[in-house]
């Protein structure tokens, strides 16, 4: 590595679907993207973190690790201490929950002098906030691409900052015009005709060979037409479930909260001692609700919006279907992990089924699948304090919008699930040191390997998932 590792520029074009920027890079309609990243690197398919929201995916980049190990899973949680429903645009902060050892490790603190601009954590670096782009995201303007870049020159001439890292959100444009909107389209013809401007804007601020550049998406999306309401699901099963537009204490037994919409996170009183105690698998298989026995993963299962509910069973992680049963377990010893079927057909239809694989193994195996990498991240998503006793993810063309919730004019898709539309993103890089040419896979958090190992600090990558894959030793 050099004497000075480059400085650092990481674009998030939040919830851009991979397959779009696929298929627009490959046919030639991003020129100027193409010219810049020639003499660079493309991770065609870069899986994002489960649920595939922007928390997840932040955590993930920052840290290398998944959502269940940051507490990252989405912007609502129910807090079972409290009785009350957690929601980072009022009463709750992602970095409370994402705490203070983490935030040592975080790209933030190894790299150092960073400036960010529309994250969703905002301790340990210099925040920038534009009200201004805010607007344009919240109406669906495409004005807030050149905004964005705008800005972002304006700070690396003025400030050059080691770590810019900074969103160009089309998360609105995604849900108002569905995964192959013409207004994408448009957004990322945008980008790319903004993009020169920056690359102008770094080549001054830091010299042709002081930085390098990542552009990615933190998510896609998937279209729905049609909703389920969990919350009111729930009340017909026979529960008293809290209701999700009030942030206060509640009397209630069950709370359902989606993130992104098409993932869930259910949570369940116990129903001697209440929220004091998290029910068991067995108690969740068989709950006592107005004199009957309820299997509530099957239940679920079985409802026409539900795509897999998954509960914790001991240390490892079962995952019910409509038609069929399989666990996920993992090995310390190893670091391995093996999925087997319990019972019917294989809910994700693997065709891997009762090996012991690593994450690698099982990143490659699952890749191209209609469930990317779930079984690593699924068995980790558990870890969080914050998930739910069940995680629910919608069916194809569904999702757990609850009509009162943002006032989009319409919604044409959704985000938060575990299907390939959603967790297949990509990856565009160039720097110094950094490999050239198509790499076929990568998980969007190897992102952490590669800046920790620039900063000398490649150590830290091995405590955590991501595997660094871009930089290329320096011919000595
Ligand atoms: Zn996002």
């Amino acid at each position: 590595m050099r004497r000075h590792p480059p400085s650092l520029v990481l674009i998030w074009l939040d919830a851009l679907p991979g397959d779009l920027l696929r298929e627009m890079y490959w046919r030639g309609e991003l020129p100027n993207l193409a010219e810049y990243f020639e003499d660079g690197v493309f991770i065609e398919h870069a899986i994002s973190c489960l649920p595939t929201v922007s928390e997840s995916n932040e955590g993930g980049i920052a840290t290398g690790l998944f959502a269940g190990e940051t507490n990252m899973l989405g912007e609502r949680y129910f807090s079972r201490r409290r009785a009350t429903m957690m929601h980072y645009k009022y009463n709750a902060r992602p970095d409370d929950d994402f705490g203070g050892r983490l935030r040592a490790r975080s790209i933030d603190a190894v790299v150092g002098d960073a400036v960010g601009m529309g994250r969703l954590l905002r301790e340990g670096f210099t925040t920038i906030v534009d009200l201004v782009a805010s607007h344009y995201e919240r109406s669906g303007s495409l004005r807030i691409v050149e905004r964005r870049l705008e800005t972002a020159s304006r700070v690396a001439r003025s400030r050059k900052p080691r770590l810019l890292f900074f969103t160009v959100s089309a998360d609105y444009i995604a849900h108002v015009s569905g995964s192959r909107g013409a207004e994408l389209r448009a957004f990322l013809r945008e980008f790319d005709k903004c993009f020169p401007m920056l690359a102008e804007a770094l080549r001054e601020a830091y010299g042709e060979e002081g930085y390098a550049v990542f552009v990615f998406s933190d998510h896609g999306v998937s279209d729905v037409s049609r909703h389920l309401n969990l919350p009111s699901l729930l009340e017909g099963y026979g529960f008293r479930p809290l209701d999700t537009g009030l942030i206060s204490e509640q009397e209630c037994d069950v709370a359902a909260l989606s993130n992104g919409r098409r993932s869930g996170l259910v949570y369940v009183a116990h129903p001697s001692e209440g929220w004091r105690k998290r029910p068991s698998y067995k108690l969740l298989r068989n709950y006592p609700l107005r004199g009957s026995a309820l299997d509530l993963p099957g239940l679920l299962a079985r409802e026409e919006g539900v795509d897999l509910v998954l509960l914790r069973r001991g240390k490892s992680v079962v995952i019910v279907s409509r038609d069929g049963e399989a666990v996920i377990e993992h090995d310390s010893s190893s670091g391995k992990y093996r999925y087997r079927v319990l019972k019917g057909d294989d809910p994700l239809a693997y065709g891997a089924e009762g090996v012991w694989m690593s994450e690698e193994e099982w990143l490659r195996a699952s890749y191209r699948t209609e469930h990317p990498d779930l079984i690593v991240q699924a068995y980790n998503l558990f870890k969080s304090p914050n998930c739910g006793d069940l995680v629910l993810t919608a069916a194809e063309g569904w999702d757990f919008w609850e009509e009162w919730d943002v006032p989009y004019p319409r919604l044409r898709a959704s985000h938060g699930g575990f299907s390939r539309a959603e967790m297949d993103s990509f990856v565009l890089g160039r720097g110094p040191c950094l490999r050239e040419g198509v790499v076929p896979v990568a998980r969007l958090l190897d992102l952490y390997a590669t800046i920790v190992t620039y900063y000398r600090a490649g150590h830290l990558a091995y405590d955590s998932h991501a595997v660094e894959r871009l930089v290329t030793p320096e011919p000595s």
